[in-house]
């Protein structure tokens, strides 16, 4: 999954990521699969601020953060990158998240996008990234990344949350099913609301996250991840049910490679 990222500099110990390098599933090796990677998110609301800081703390080697929003007053709850300067500059998110990250993590490479994430630019920002990490709260945008992933045969971890529940699941593009394998199309507008109507507890956010950023880096660092396996999450009543969904052999997506989301009528 290399992309021919300079590691960055290490401490001379090896001691910043030695947590994680001792553990016997990740390992020296692994860790410097994690470094020598780069990583895509899109979104910077609760999902996304749990997962870059999982991720710079690690040591991703390049972090591309995308959102077009600006820091705003009910995103001080859940949203753990941003502090009330941010708040008060109504700082596009991903810039703020990336001048906090870099206080975090200066050895790795932050790169910012503020932008709307559209068919127009979501395959060029797929084509820098080895994994792409699904932040967002709406389910168009999903099926984009889906489309754009599945084309360019990049895994990505589909996350959502609402309330105190959530859903987890990786899909490695020819290696099980992708997002239209499960649902042919998004919700209707209205079905599923959004969490600024709905409400999302923090905790399950960070929840959902973790799982995600875990999925993740399983996959950076071995190659293999809980492709294709449906994690759903309660953490009010402390619950995780998994099922595997099957590919569906007449998906229009993965299957017949028709790509209708990123090609707007
Ligand atoms: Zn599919």
């Amino acid at each position: 999954m290399a992309t021919g990222i300079p590691p960055h500099e290490k401490a001379p110990d090896g001691a910043r990521y030695a947590r994680h390098a001792r553990l016997s599933l990740i390992g020296r090796a692994g860790q410097e699969k994690i470094e020598q990677s780069s990583v895509l998110i899109i979104g910077c609301g609760s999902l996304g601020c749990a997962q870059a800081a999982f991720l710079a703390r690690a040591g991703v080697g390049r972090l591309l953060l995308a959102d077009r929003d600006t820091v705003q007053t009910p995103n001080m709850a859940t949203q753990l990158l941003y502090d009330e300067q941010d708040l008060r500059a109504q700082a596009p998110k991903a810039e703020a998240a990336a001048r906090r990250l870099r206080t975090i993590n200066s050895g790795i490479a932050i790169e910012p996008v503020v932008a709307d994430i559209s068919a127009a630019n979501i395959e060029p920002l797929i084509g820098k990234a080895d994994l792409i990490l699904d932040a967002t709260d709406n389910f168009e945008t999903r099926f984009l990344i889906n489309e754009a992933a599945v084309k360019a045969g990049k895994p990505w971890i589909y996350g959502g949350v609402l309330g105190t529940d959530g859903m987890v699941m990786a899909v490695r593009p020819g290696h099980g099913p992708c997002l239209r394998c499960l649902f042919d199309l998004p919700p209707p507008e209205g079905r599923l609301p959004p969490p600024d109507v709905f409400g999302v507890l923090s905790t399950a956010a960070a929840w959902v996250a973790a799982l995600q950023t875990t999925q993740a880096l399983k996959a950076l660092a071995c190659g293999g991840a809980d492709w294709g396996r449906m994690h759903t999450l309660d953490i009010w009543n402390g619950t995780v049910t998994t099922a595997e969904v099957p590919r569906d052999p007449a998906c229009p997506c993965c299957n017949k490679r028709e790509f209708k989301f990123l090609k707007p009528a």
